[in-house]
């Protein structure tokens, strides 16, 4: 606990002497974590209550398909019955003496007689059927198949007649076999077995799993000219090969029109069968080849193996399915994503958003009362800091100033480079204060300064030291290049001529200009052995009491010509 607190208290102190550092950047820092914390946090509410109405929408797919399995309970019931009925019998007739077969060889599809009431057997003839590909038939399978249609002639109409709601049961035989009820013309016969050959009932018979299977599969209007029909079918397997199914056959209006009436606004539902081909849609004006891949991307295609029920978004909004349960058929629905966006946000209350955009707004107005604040404060400091720095008569640097870059400086260079300081005086300053004025003096002080500051380099730095004492601090400069440039201020100073204020001076002024002189003294760090600021100049203000010694208007970089026996006011009053 005590060692999370001093963690705590060492990040405080941390950040404090960043924002002291920098405030501004602080501050904003501040400003846009608070905005990213409070973006995140609007984020994680919005998707907490897309997740609710996602969970919303899958039950209401689940309450749909769990209505349509229901539906189809009877229907699968019948189905299961008569497969195992069709498929005991199959494999009874086996050990039965085999009957005299039809003529197959001269019609194109051959009935057999039944008792009234019983659905019709068809066979299509021997070359209709060779023209199919898929479906063949020996005399012994044929021989099975007709016993069964027997049986399935009138098994087909008494379920029929038992009230369920289909409009056709039939039996189909891979040996080209046809039953059904209630009676088809025979000229749908070829085109109900070629349906079936290339059906995947009759394809991919085997189930997974093993467990009883039934297929939705759709047929187009003209067969029975009624309208598409919805195929609910089943294979008959003898020892895993397929010898033929049975179809419940409904119009596909009635799963268009539940769904239509079940289907939320905003969201598409269709029913898909198990290769992908469209039952039917909410929609009444669906285009299938469009619309499909259009809406419900790659969970519309054949191949694809969703299973159970999840959902899926391939970046076209999310797609939530559902498997009918036993029938491979895949219940989808597709929700666009303005349609969720805006059914999410709709749940949040208008307070709630009132007080959120109310949020964001004040953050963004203290942010910048805060802004303006702090650069007020920022500038005033700088101000106070100037002040602090600067010389106020020639705007050079002060002696404080001097003394912070030599520092700077010094940590810089490690007396590893050489650092040169020039040291300026005018000569007999005091004359031209006592001919000229001290307003006059004053202006000779501001042009000394601009002459000198615009001869250094800019990375020299020139300082007022004293009175009208000046110092130029020329980093890495060893001692001749900065007796180079002494001289160059020198003869520089020496030939201006500086106009000052005529209505500034005294009346008793010799001339309207002011000629000056400067002497220079020169000292280097590394040379000279000096260590701090004070020792330079110190060095450096020998040199200009030689310059000064030895008649003014000079440069002086060593100590050969300093007299240590003549005090300074002597060669001042000279
Ligand atoms: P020397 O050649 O020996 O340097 O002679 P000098 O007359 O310049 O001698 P000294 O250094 O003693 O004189 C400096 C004078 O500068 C004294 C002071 O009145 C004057 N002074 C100092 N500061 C200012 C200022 O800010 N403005 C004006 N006008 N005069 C100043
Ligand atoms: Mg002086
Ligand atoms: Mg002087």
């Amino acid at each position: 606990m005590e060692r999370r607190k001093s963690g705590f208290i060492a990040i405080f102190h941390l950040l404090q002497a960043r924002a002291r550092g920098n405030p501004r950047r602080t501050v904003l820092l501040c400003f846009a974590a608070l905005f990213l914390i409070t973006f995140v946090l609007a984020c994680r509410q919005y998707w907490l209550v897309e997740a609710r109405e996602l969970d919303h929408r899958r039950y209401n797919l689940h309450l749909q398909a769990i209505m349509m399995e229901t539906a189809l309970a009877t229907d699968r019931k019948q189905m299961q019955f008569l497969r195992s009925a069709a498929e005991r019998t199959l494999l009874a007739s086996r050990d039965l003496p085999s009957q005299p077969l039809p003529d197959l060889t001269t019609n194109a599809v051959v009935g057999i007689d039944m008792l009234p009431g019983d659905a019709p057997v068809r066979i299509l003839g021997d070359a209709r059927l060779q023209a199919i590909a898929g479906l063949t038939r020996s005399p012994g399978q044929l021989a099975e198949d007709l016993r069964l249609a027997r049986q399935m002639s009138r098994m087909l109409a008494v379920l029929y007649q038992s009230g369920n709601q289909l409009d056709h049961l039939v039996y189909v035989a891979s040996s080209g076999v046809l039953v059904a009820y209630p009676p088809l013309d025979d000229r749908l016969v070829e085109p109900l077995l070629r349906q079936f050959a290339a059906s995947s009932l009759y394809r991919t018979p085997q189930t997974p799993s093993g467990e009883f299977d039934v297929r939705f599969s759709t047929a187009p209007g003209h067969f029975i000219d009624k309208g598409p029909r919805l195929l609910l079918g089943t294979p008959l397997l003898v020892n895993g090969l397929p010898r033929g199914a049975v179809i419940l056959d409904a119009p596909q209006q009635r799963v268009q029109d539940y769904l239509s009436r079940t289907t939320p606004k905003g969201e598409h539902h269709v029913l898909l069968d198990d290769s992908g081909a469209l039952i039917a849609s909410s929609e009444r004006n669906f285009d299938a080849r469009q619309d499909l891949t259009a809406l419900f991307g790659e969970a519309a295609n054949a191949d694809t193996d969703l299973r159970g029920a999840g959902m899926v978004d391939y970046g076209r909004g999310p797609v939530l399915y559902r498997e009918l349960e036993g029938t491979r058929a895949l219940l989808l629905a597709h929700i666009p994503s303005a349609d969720l966006r805006w059914a999410v946000i709709s749940q949040f209350s208008t307070l709630f958003v009132c007080l959120w955009v109310s949020l964001g707004a004040l953050l963004v107005i203290t942010l910048l009362i805060v802004d303006r604040l702090l650069l007020g404060q920022i500038a005033v400091n700088e101000r106070l800091r100037d002040l602090g720095l600067v010389d106020p008569l020639t705007r050079l640097a002060n002696r404080r100033r001097l003394q912070t870059d030599f520092d700077g400086l010094a940590r810089r260079l490690k007396r590893q480079q050489p650092m040169a300081l020039l040291m300026l005086d005018i000569d007999r300053f005091k004359l031209i204060n006592d001919n000229w004025g001290h307003s006059t003096g004053d202006e000779v002080l501001k042009h000394l300064a601009t002459l000198c500051s615009a001869l250094v380099r800019p990375q020299d730095l020139m300082a007022r030291y004293g009175g009208e004492e000046f110092c130029v601090l020329m980093p890495g400069v060893a001692i001749e290049q900065a007796s180079v440039m002494a001289e160059t201020l020198r003869a520089a100073v020496a030939q201006s001529v500086c106009l000052p204020n005529p209505q500034t001076m005294l009346s008793t002024a010799p001339s309207p200009e002011v000629r000056l002189t400067i002497s220079i003294g020169v000292a280097e760090w590394l040379l000279d052995d000096c260590h701090s600021l004070e020792e330079l100049v110190a060095r450096a203000d020998r040199r200009l009491y030689a310059a000064k010694q030895n008649g003014r208007n000079r440069v002086v970089q060593d100590d050969t010509l300093y007299k240590k026996t003549t005090s300074y006011s002597e060669v001042s009053s000279e």
